[in-house]
């Protein structure tokens, strides 16, 4: 198979594979919100005592999947704006965790327990109806892009629970294939999969280079010319999840997130209950004013500063110092700490180099110089140029025209753009009005 464009970003901070030991919090600040869910249904009041595992808000749009409380605690809902804080906290013991139900309906158990909601549409990326099925689902065992949790670090008790859920998901959805998306590479855990794939006909591994975004599920999904319409997606720690529900019960409220950065003292993994208070993870070096990312640097977007706790989607943490203000004659400097994908820069003579990167794009906006280094970096084959352009001027059927259905969101126009075009935001924004034009019609 031919893969074309793709980038890998290098960037220093990357968070090492080890586990960072679980400290107890004073209390946790579960945010109403994330990237894709809206928790506006609140079920608990001010006060009220809770176990774990019980619902304290739905989102109503969302098929009502549900915000569970990872700890038992007391309410307090004055706290944050947007938050629900639960004080007084208390690892809970098994019988004082919520009724969660028989085991009975497979799909209800998955929703009740929080872990639909970690399934998402290729199409769409929205969580998918559970009345619905999907011909493929796909998992990507990989991620090239910095800093979204290492596999390693999810699997490194073995891959036995993660093939169980990969199996209890395969039926639960009507004997739909599955793809794993794995690296060229040999690897113990690529070794454990292709185990378990030649004794599995609907396990399938699909193999990618180790560059960005080729571990990306739409990718696949385009590659493997399956319609984006009836695959999902889910990542490896949804499918342990979906294994730990379905097997025992048990509600999905705690997450492994990765915390890395130029800005982070120690970068490495942390297993914690959604929630948990950003500032006791987050071990940044003094003195810079630094910006907090959620979700990858090249797709993820930027921590409100109101924003207390772990939201119920968040993967990795990123820390960059923000560069608050321009810099002068940038471009007479040699460049030994600057990357760049256009080799501009010294630095493309020194090997394994990884920039200390800031919040800084690199430039501020400029017009299209046609320099053709978006359509050359981009996987799917399009040119984001012209699709920008036509977006621009409010002419989204032109951008259609020139497939930019196939455009699967990874961001790298944005980031190797000589001119610093914010490809990426007008693109996302084209896709919600698409979206919601599709649900609304
Ligand atoms: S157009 Fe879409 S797929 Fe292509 S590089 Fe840009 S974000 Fe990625
Ligand atoms: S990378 Fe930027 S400047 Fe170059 S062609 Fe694409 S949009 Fe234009």
């Amino acid at each position: 198979m031919k893969f074309n464009g793709g980038y890998n970003v290098m960037l220093e901070g990357e968070p090492s594979t080890g586990v960072a030991p679980y400290q107890k919090p004073e209390a946790l600040h579960l945010p109403l919100y994330s990237d894709r869910l809206d928790f506006s249904l609140l079920e608990v009041e001010d006060g009220a005592s809770v176990v774990k595992g019980q619902v304290l808000a739905r989102d109503p749009v969302n098929f009502s999947v549900p915000l569970l409380a990872p700890m038992a605690g007391t309410i307090n809902l004055k706290f944050a704006e947007r938050h629900i804080t639960i004080e007084h906290l208390s690892a809970s013991s098994d019988s004082e965790t919520a009724e969660v139900g028989d085991v009975g309906d497979e799909r209800q158990t998955l929703l009740r327990l929080g872990v639909w909601s970690s399934l998402a549409r290729l199409d769409t990326n929205r969580v998918p109806d559970p009345e619905r099925t999907p011909e493929a689902l796909i998992v990507s065992v990989f991620r090239f892009e910095p800093f979204l949790p290492s596999p390693a670090a999810i699997l490194k008790d073995g891959a036995g629970d993660f093939v169980s859920g990969l199996d209890r998901l395969h039926k639960l959805f009507e004997d739909a294939a599955v793809y794993l998306v794995v690296p060229e590479s040999d690897s113990e855990l690529k070794g454990q999969l292709a185990q378990a794939a030649s004794s599995n006909s609907w396990l399938n591994l699909f193999e990618v280079p180790q560059t960005y975004p080729f571990d990306h599920p739409a990718f696949a999904a385009q590659m493997l010319k399956l319609s984006p319409k009836r695959a999902w997606s889910l990542d490896v720690q949804g499918v342990i999840a979906a294994n730990q529900a379905l097997e025992n019960n048990r509600p999905y409220t705690k997450r492994m997130v990765s915390v890395g950065g130029p800005q982070i003292n120690q970068p490495c993994h942390h297993h914690l209950p959604i929630g948990y208070p950003l500032a006791m993870i987050i071990d940044r070096q003094s003195g810079a004013e630094c910006r907090i990312v959620s979700g990858g640097v090249l797709t993820g977007g930027a921590v409100a500063p109101s924003q207390l706790g772990l939201d119920i989607e968040c993967q990795g943490l990123t820390v960059l110092e923000e560069l608050t203000g321009r810099e002068i004659l940038a471009f007479v400097q040699p460049g030994f700490t600057k990357q760049a994908y256009s080799k501009t820069f010294a630095s493309v003579f020194k090997p394994l180099f990884k920039e200390k990167r800031t919040t800084a794009l690199g430039g501020e906006s400029r017009p299209c110089v046609f320099c053709g280094f978006c359509e050359q970096a981009c996987p799917v084959g399009i040119i984001p140029h012209l699709i920008y352009r036509y977006l621009d001027k409010d002419r989204p059927e032109d951008a259609y025209r020139f497939k930019f259905d196939k455009c699967i969101d990874c961001g790298l126009c944005s980031y190797v753009c000589v001119s610093k075009i914010n490809h990426l935001k007008l693109f996302r924004a084209e896709r919600s009005r698409a979206v919601t034009e599709l649900i609304e019609g």
